[in-house]
C-alpha cells in the first residue's frame, strides 16, 4: 500500500496520515442532563442521583394515557445557552418530535425529541490540534429531548426505575472531525469544561447523567482507491478512559475485519456496538438503524417553538467568560503558566477560588500550587466535587500568606490544610493553637544544630572526610528535633557553617 500524506480526489479530498496504515474518523453525540430543579415536561424533581427507585413519578413522566407534556421554560433556556457557548445559531422555528421505539425504560413508547428542526446547529468548538496549533470541531446540531428510565437487572429478572425518566436531556452531535482517539478525548474534555463553564450542567459523568455516543470509522487507501467503510457506534460511554478504549480498541477491530475478509467488506450501514471494561472488547447491538425506522412525526400535544431574537439575544450577551478565555486571561493576569491555567479551568470552582484568594492578596503562584496539588488530590481521593470544597477562599489565603511570610514551613504547611479541610478552622487558628510557627530564630536553631553535632560525631566527621550525604542525616535529626518546625533554610547554613 502506498501509505503517503498525499492527497486523493474522491469526493472530499482525503488525506491518509503519514505512518499509519489508517486513519481514524471519530464524531461524539453527547448526552448530559440539563440542571434543572424540576423534570422536562411535569413538575416532578429531576435530582434523581440515589433517590429512592420510582419516588419521583407522576402521570405525565410515567407515560399514562391522557396526560399531556408542559415544557420547562428553564430548560429550553439551558440549551439555548449550551448552543450559544458552543457558537450555534438559534433558528427562529422548531418544535418537539416524536422519536417511536419500544423499550423498556420508556413509558410511553416513545421518546419526545427533535428531529429535522433542532434547537442549535452549525456550531463548532476549539481543541488542541495532533499536529500543533488549533484545530475547530463542528457542532452539527445540540436538540432538546427527555431522558428515559433506568433498568437494573438482576439475576432472571429485571427492574426499571422511572426517577430518570422526563430529565431534561441535550443531545450535542458533533461532526466527524476528528482524527484520532486523543482528539476525541480532547473534543470531550473541551466540551465538559463548556457545558459546565456556561452553568449549564455539571456533567456527571459518574452518575450516568452525561454519556458519549462515540462513532468511529477507519479510512484508509487500497489499490489506489480510498476505502471508507461504515462506522461503529459505540453507545453510552460514561468516562473519557472509556471513550478512549473502547474508540481504540473498535478502529483495530474494523481494521483486522477488513484483512480478514470480514463482514465489514459487504456491509452498507453502520452497526451499534457496546463496551465492555471487563473484557477490553465492543459487542454488537444492533445491525441497522435508520431515522425511518423511529417513524418521526411532530409532538401533537406540544406546540411549536419559536425563541425571539430578543430571547437569543439577551442569553447570548449574559453568557459567563468562556474556558479557553478564562485560561488566557489567567495565564497574562497572574503569570500563570499555560498548565495551571488549564488545571484551575477545569472546573469554575476551582477557577473561582484562585481568583477570590488573589484578591485577597494571596500569591497567585503559590495559590495556583495548593489548587493544584493538595487541593487536587483530596478531592480525588474522597470523591468530592470542587463546588463541594470545604474551606473558603479566605482560609486558603491566609494559609498561602502563613507560607510565602515563611511563618510555617512546607511540611507544616500540609498537617495544617488537612485540619482545614477537616474542621473548617483558620489555619492561622491552627498554626497558634497547636504551636506550629515555623522557628528560624538562629539563636534557638543553633543551639539544637550543636546538641545534634555533638550526638551524631560519626555523621559529622563522614562530611567533613568528604561524604556529604552525611549531611541529609544531620538535616533529618535538626527537623526531627523541632518536630518539623524549623525554617530549612536556616537549618542547612547553620550546619554547613559548623561544618566548614
Ligand atoms: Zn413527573
Ligand atoms: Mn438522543
Amino acid at each position: 500500500m502506498d501509505a503517503g500524506a498525499e492527497r486523493v480526489a474522491e469526493g472530499d479530498a482525503v488525506s491518509v496520515a503519514m505512518g499509519r496504515a489508517y486513519e481514524i474518523v471519530i464524531g461524539i453525540e453527547t448526552h448530559v442532563e440539563l440542571g434543572t430543579l424540576s423534570k422536562m415536561f411535569c413538575g416532578c424533581s429531576a435530582r434523581w442521583f440515589g433517590m429512592p427507585p420510582n419516588t419521583l413519578v407522576c402521570p405525565v413522566c410515567l407515560g399514562l394515557p391522557g396526560a399531556l407534556p408542559v415544557p420547562n421554560r428553564r430548560a429550553i433556556e439551558l440549551a439555548m445557552t449550551a448552543g450559544l457557548a458552543l457558537h450555534c445559531e438559534v433558528p427562529e422555528h422548531t418544535k418537539f418530535d416524536r422519536k417511536n421505539y419500544m423499550y423498556p425504560d420508556l413509558p410511553k413508547g416513545y421518546q419526545i425529541s427533535q428531529y429535522d428542526l433542532p434547537l442549535n446547529v452549525k456550531g463548532w468548538l476549539e481543541i488542541p490540534a495532533d499536529g500543533g496549533g488549533t484545530k475547530r470541531v463542528g457542532i452539527i446540531r445540540a436538540h432538546l429531548e427527555e431522558d428515559t428510565g433506568k433498568l437494573l437487572h438482576g439475576q432472571g429478572y429485571s427492574l426499571v426505575d422511572f426517577n430518570r425518566s422526563g430529565v431534561p436531556l441535550l443531545e450535542i452531535v458533533s461532526a466527524p472531525d476528528m482524527s484520532s482517539v486523543t482528539e476525541a478525548l480532547a473534543y470531550a474534555e473541551a466540551l465538559r469544561e463548556i457545558v459546565i463553564h456556561a452553568g449549564v450542567s455539571e456533567f456527571r459523568l459518574e452518575e450516568g447523567a452525561a454519556r458519549f455516543d462515540t462513532n468511529v470509522s477507519i479510512r484508509f487507501r487500497e489499490g489506489g482507491e480510498v476505502r471508507w467503510p461504515p462506522q461503529s457506534e459505540i453507545k453510552n460511554l460514561n468516562s473519557l478512559r472509556a471513550v478512549e478504549q473502547a474508540a481504540t480498541f473498535e478502529a483495530q477491530r474494523l481494521w483486522d475485519d477488513w484483512h480478514a475478509g470480514g463482514e465489514i467488506r459487504s456491509r452498507r450501514a453502520k452497526i451499534t456496538v457496546g463496551w465492555s471494561p471487563e473484557t477490553g472488547r465492543t459487542f454488537l447491538q444492533r445491525r441497522k438503524e435508520e431515522a425511518e425506522d423511529y417513524r418521526y412525526f411532530p409532538e401533537p400535544d406540544l406546540v411549536a417553538l419559536a425563541p425571539s431574537r430578543e430571547t437569543v439575544a439577551t442569553i447570548r450577551s449574559s453568557l459567563p467568560e468562556m474556558p479557553s478565555e478564562r485560561r488566557a486571561r489567567l495565564a497574562s493576569q497572574h503569570g500563570l503558566s499555560d498548565y495551571d491555567a488549564r488545571i484551575l479551568v477545569s472546573d469554575p470552582a476551582l477557577a473561582a477560588l484562585f481568583e477570590d484568594a488573589v484578591g485577597l492578596g494571596a500569591d497567585p503562584k503559590v495559590t495556583a500550587n495548593w489548587i493544584g496539588g493538595e487541593t487536587l488530590r483530596l478531592l480525588r481521593e474522597r470523591s468530592v466535587r470542587a463546588a463541594e470544597i470545604p474551606f473558603t477562599a479566605a482560609q486558603l489565603a491566609q494559609l498561602v500568606g502563613l507560607i510565602t511570610t515563611r511563618e510555617i514551613s512546607a511540611t507544616i504547611a500540609k498537617d495544617v490544610f488537612a485540619e482545614m479541610w477537616a474542621s473548617r478552622t483558620d489555619p492561622a487558628a491552627i498554626v497558634e493553637e497547636k504551636g506550629l510557627r515555623q522557628v528560624s530564630d538562629e539563636g534557638a536553631l543553633g543551639a539544637v544544630v550543636d546538641q545534634v553535632l555533638a550526638a551524631q560525631a560519626k555523621a559529622a566527621t563522614d562530611y567533613r572526610g568528604g561524604n556529604k550525604r552525611a549531611l541529609e542525616a544531620l538535616f533529618g535529626a535538626v527537623m526531627g528535633r523541632t518536630k518539623g518546625k524549623a525554617d530549612p533554610r536556616v537549618v542547612r547554613r547553620l550546619l554547613t557553617e559548623k561544618l566548614g
